[in-house]
């Protein structure tokens, strides 16, 4: 049994949240998590975030 946030694939509205920068860091986080082990969703999030004129990223 995993701990995935998001037993399902996320809304397409919050791909849409995350390609504008509008989604919380929170938000981004469980669909980056799910992305993780979701090949589906792994690519698409790679694709929109090559597509990013400014992709968000992790400040370390
Ligand atoms: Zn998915």
């Amino acid at each position: 049994m995993t701990t995935d946030p998001i037993p399902t694939c996320p809304a397409p509205e919050l791909f849409d949240r995350l390609a504008a920068s509008r989604a919380t860091a929170e938000e981004r986080g469980a669909v980056l998590d799910h992305a993780a082990g979701c090949d589906a969703c792994h690519a698409a999030l790679t694709v929109l975030l090559a597509t990013l004129p400014t992709a968000p990223r992790e400040r370390s």
